[in-house]
Order: structure tokens, then C-alpha cells, then sequence
């Protein structure tokens, strides 16, 4: 664990608390902070611009989940459409609140981003909402892993009413039996929506997290279109740059070279994958299972309580959140892996995959199984309501009480506003990883250590002996 977390002042050091601001007239040189020092000209301190970098940051995501829910959203909802004004002024607020000479005051930086986060609790809940509303409430379901064949189109991004609106289009024109889709990285969770299996053509999944796109995609002789972050941009110094041709991409989502699709019309990313070969090379017999929204777990709620108390169930460990390239992210599949069998794994968005191929079984002595797959990372809330709902069955009054542990790994901005929105309601010793956010200071990092008492998993050379190392800790 980084010296920065240990929570103690005099780990302060002029390094981590040196600042880099350039965004108005009176900027030094360079930019405030280029040269070393650790105040503005117009007196922000270090620790003042590192928050407003991190406000920044979390209200990018809330913008991201913002976008998202608005395709969703019932427009004649008066309800909805309050929901997302609100989102909205919390984003134009904490923007504001990050010109300069706006606000100097530490707790007042701290409460806007407590406003962001509850803003982030309420936009996951809108989306989830949304989702249900749409495609029905997920159940478990067994898919295939790395099988496809016939003439193919493979989905990548978070996006389900634009899978929703090609699976439309394909039965519209006839071509269920013509053409297959398959999902990649967060679509694999639109497999658990009733209403998008009843498409007979959506087959299985294909691939792992985001960042094997360009691997994958060089191998995939069908169709692509990624609809959502994350995307990996086109490396044409590479002999696997093959796929431009044969790859569109969606609304706010680019790639140079690649094909857009215009106004809902997926016809002539239809028409391309008819004309492309079939796809060939995905033999393999895996699985995968997925499709334990919240709204169904809370269904199993009477049995799971009944384990608890008999002591069969005796922890729940949140193991969840974005993935990077790198073998840190080995410690989330170490962590999954070492747990006991009395441990139910509840996770959500593509750090899954590090571990996702493991069978981890049913509980023992039940019909329980050990491993629940949320959804993608805007399904996160659902750990939060699981959570509730177990506190309110125990009469626990504090979530921190329970026997739930959270080990999350973050990637980018959707990620800082989900872990704001966890801040926001108060929940505590979050383990985060696989490296420290480079935006937190030891300041922040006290702040957090003594707020929040959280650890911060910050690159360990060996993640697998620093996730056993853990787990004794969170076990003990
Ligand atoms: S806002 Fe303040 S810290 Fe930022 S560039 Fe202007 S003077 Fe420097
Ligand atoms: S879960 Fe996070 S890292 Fe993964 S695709 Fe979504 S936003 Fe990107």
C-alpha cells in the first residue's frame, strides 16, 4: 500500500501536493504549478485545484450515465424529465464551481462532491430504471463464450437500446436466421433482458473486456460497431489494423476511418455483414453466465437471509468496477478465486472478466450461486440495494455494519463518480485499485483515509500476494 494512504500528516511531501492549473489569464508560464510551486496566482492551493480536477472527473462520468439514461428516458414523463434536470444542474454547478476565483473553502469543495455523488446515486438508478422499463428484468442466463458462425455482427459499448434498435431492424427486414449478433466487453449483460433474448439471432458473447478490441476485432471477419466508451483507437502501425473497413461506430463514439451510423439506420451495417464472410475460428465451448440484476436478487432475498442466519452465507464481497490492461488487475481474479465457499461474489462492469470464467458453484448447502453478475457498471447501485435491503431484514441501521466488503477497481471517470456516490451514502473501507488515482494527494488521501477509511491498492509489484495478504484482512 502506498505511503500516501497511511493516513499520516507528515507524509506530505512538496511532490505529490505541487499543482498544474493553466486555464485562465493569470496563469504563470507554463501554468500555475509548472515550475514547482504549490499555489495560483489567484491563490487556489494545490489542494483546492486537485479537488476541482476530481469534481472535473466525477461530473464527466455523471455526464457519461447522463447521456446514456436521456435515450431512455420516457419524454412524456414529467417525473423523468425532473430526475434529469436535476442531474443536470449538479453537472453546470460543480462546472462552475471550478472557474476560478469561485471558491476557496475546503468543506465546501468536499460538499459539492458529495452533491455529485448522491447526483451519481440518483442517475444509476434512473438508468437502471430505465433499463428494466425497456427490456424487462433480467434473470440468470448461460450463454456461450467465444462460439460464433454464419454471417455476424459483434456489439461492443454499454449501449442496449441501439443492440435493441439492430435486432429490431434485422427481424423488420427478415434476416433473423441471415445474420447473428453477438456481444462484446459491457453488452454481455443484455443477455439477461427477457425481452432481448426473445431475439432468437443474438447469440452469445465474444471477447473480454474492452481493451482486446483490436485483437479481436483483427480476428473478427463480421461486422463491428461500438456504440459506447471504451474503444481503443486505431493503430495503423500495426499489422492488426484490418478491421477499419468493416467497423462502425455510434453517436459520440469515433474511430478514425470508421463508418457512423446516421439517424437510428443500421441498414447499411446490415447489408455489410451479409456481403462479409462468415465468421470462422470461435469454436470454443465456454460459458458464461450473467443476468442477476438487483430487482431479481431481492427476489432470493428469504433464502439468503436464511443462509445468513444459519451461517452458511458469511460474507458478500463486492468485487466490481472498470478494467485496464496489466496484470494488476490479477488481483481481483486472486481475490474472487481465494475467497472461502460461505463468500457470495456480486460484481458488475468488465473488471468481471478477470474472473468471470471461474466456476464458483452454489453455496454450499444451498440453491444459492456464489456468483452474481449485477450488470454493467451502471448496474452498480444494485450492490447498494441488496445491501439495504439485508440491513433492513437484520435491523442493521449502518450499511458499514454488515458482512459485505467492497474491492473495487477503477479505470476512468465512470468509475470516480460511481465511488463518489458510495462516499456519498456513506459507505466505508473500500478497497481501491489496482493503482492510486494519480488526482489524489496526500491531503485528499488523509481526508479519505479519516473519512472513509479507505484502502488503496496502489500497484503492488506482486498483485496476487497483495490480494491473499488482503483477503486475510478483510477475513479476519
Ligand atoms: S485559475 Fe488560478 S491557479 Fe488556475 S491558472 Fe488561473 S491563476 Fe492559475
Ligand atoms: S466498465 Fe468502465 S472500463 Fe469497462 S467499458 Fe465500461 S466504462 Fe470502460
Amino acid at each position: 500500500m502506498f505511503d500516501m494512504f497511511s493516513g499520516k500528516k507528515e507524509d506530505v511531501t512538496n511532490k505529490d501536493t505541487n499543482m498544474f492549473c493553466y486555464q485562465c489569464e493569470m496563469s504563470m508560464v507554463g501554468g500555475c504549478g509548472s515550475n514547482g510551486q504549490d499555489i495560483g496566482t489567484c491563490g487556489k492551493s494545490a489542494l483546492e485545484s486537485r479537488l476541482q480536477d476530481m469534481m472535473i472527473f466525477g461530473a464527466k462520468g455523471l455526464a457519461a450515465y447522463r447521456s446514456h439514461a436521456r435515450e431512455l428516458i420516457d419524454e412524456g414523463s414529467q417525473e423523468d424529465r425532473d430526475r434529469l434536470l436535476k442531474i443536470d444542474d449538479v453537472i453546470s454547478q460543480s462546472m462552475y464551481f471550478t472557474l476560478t476565483n469561485v471558491n476557496f473553502n475546503f468543506d465546501e469543495h468536499i460538499a459539492q462532491l458529495m452533491k455529485l455523488g448522491s447526483a451519481g446515486v440518483e442517475i444509476l438508478d434512473l438508468l437502471s430504471d430505465s433499463h428494466t422499463k425497456h427490456f424487462g428484468i433480467p434473470t440468470p442466463v448461460k450463454i456461450t463464450q467465444n462460439r460464433a458462425e454464419g454471417h455476424a455482427i459483434l456489439v461492443s459499448g454499454h449501449n442496449l437500446d441501439m443492440l435493441n434498435g439492430l435486432l429490431k431492424r434485422i427481424k423488420e427486414r427478415g434476416l433473423e436466421d441471415k445474420i447473428n449478433v453477438y456481444t462484446h466487453s459491457e453488452m454481455l449483460p443484455a443477455h439477461g433482458y427477457p425481452h432481448l433474448r426473445e431475439y432468437k439471432n443474438l447469440k452469445g458473447n465474444i471477447g473480454k473486456a474492452w481493451f482486446d478490441q483490436t485483437d479481436l476485432f483483427s480476428k473478427w471477419q463480421g461486422a463491428i460497431v461500438v456504440n459506447t466508451n471504451c474503444i481503443v483507437p486505431r493503430d495503423k502501425s500495426t499489422k492488426v489494423d484490418n478491421y477499419i473497413d468493416r467497423i462502425y461506430t455510434y453517436d459520440i463514439v469515433g474511430i478514425e476511418g470508421a463508418k457512423k451510423i446516421e439517424e437510428n439506420n443500421y441498414d447499411a451495417l446490415i447489408d455489410h455483414a451479409l456481403q462479409l464472410p462468415k465468421v470462422s475460428g470461435f469454436e470454443s465451448d465456454e460459458t458464461l453466465t450473467t443476468g442477476h440484476h438487483y430487482k431479481t436478487i431481492l427476489t432470493l432475498a428469504p433464502q439468503i437471509l436464511e443462509a445468513v442466519s444459519e451461517g452458511k452465507i458469511t460474507k458478500f464481497f463486492v468485487i466490481a468496477g472498470c478494467d485496464a490492461p496489466g496484470k494488476g488487475g490479477e488481483y481481483f481474479r486472486e481475490m474472487a478465486k481465494e475467497l472461502p465457499p460461505s463468500a457470495i461474489i456480486i460484481t458488475s462492469s468488465c473488471g468481471k472478466f478477470r474472473f468471470n470464467d471461474i466456476d464458483f458453484g452454489n453455496v454450499p448447502g444451498t440453491q444459492i450461486p456464489r456468483y452474481l453478475d449485477l450488470g454493467q457498471c451502471n448496474d452498480s447501485n444494485g450492490a447498494v440495494h441488496i445491501a439495504i435491503a439485508v440491513a433492513n431484514a437484520l435491523g442493521v441501521k449502518d450499511l458499514n455494519d454488515l458482512p459485505v466488503e467492497i474491492v473495487l477497481s477503477w479505470m476512468e471517470q465512470k468509475a470516480v463518480i460511481i465511488l463518489l456516490a458510495l462516499f456519498s451514502l456513506g459507505i466505508k473501507n473500500i478497497y481501491l485499485g489496482p493503482k492510486a488515482p494519480q488526482f489524489i494527494n496526500s491531503d485528499i488521501a488523509k481526508f479519505l483515509v479519516d473519512t472513509f477509511n479507505i484502502h488503496v491498492i496502489d500497484n503492488p509489484k506482486e498483485p496476487q500476494v497483495q490480494a491473499k495478504k488482503d483477503l486475510e484482512e478483510l477475513l479476519a
